[in-house]
């Protein structure tokens, strides 16, 4: 799957019960179009008690959601956008904001 979404890119879940929620890209799979972004789709997961952890214990993990669900965030536009390359008349490549033109890169 191709995406113009990076690491360390601010997005914005645009649909599912997590809509409208923001936060950093912190991992990105393009094979399996799934992206981890923090603090969206944390879930505990419980560890069963053993021997060492008699008691058991919870762990917080932030699990992928797939990039359909997420557009990148403009802070100008203030909202999810889509991002367009931009060539420069070096033929350099940027990143764009294609409502507001803002550079993301
Ligand atoms: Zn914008």
């Amino acid at each position: 799957m191709k995406t113009k979404i990076k690491l360390n890119d601010n997005v914005v879940v645009i649909s599912g019960i997590r809509s409208g929620k923001k936060g950093k890209v912190l991992h990105i799979n393009a094979k399996k179009g799934l992206v981890v972004v923090e603090g969206i789709n944390k879930r505990t997961k419980f560890v069963r008690p053993n021997q060492e952890n008699p008691n058991g214990s919870s762990v917080n993990k932030e699990f992928p959601i797939h990039l359909s669900n997420i557009m990148y965030f403009c802070d100008k536009c203030k909202k999810g956008v889509r991002i367009k390359n931009n060539i420069a008349a070096d033929k350099a490549k940027s990143r764009v904001c294609s409502k507001c033109g803002k550079s993301i890169d």
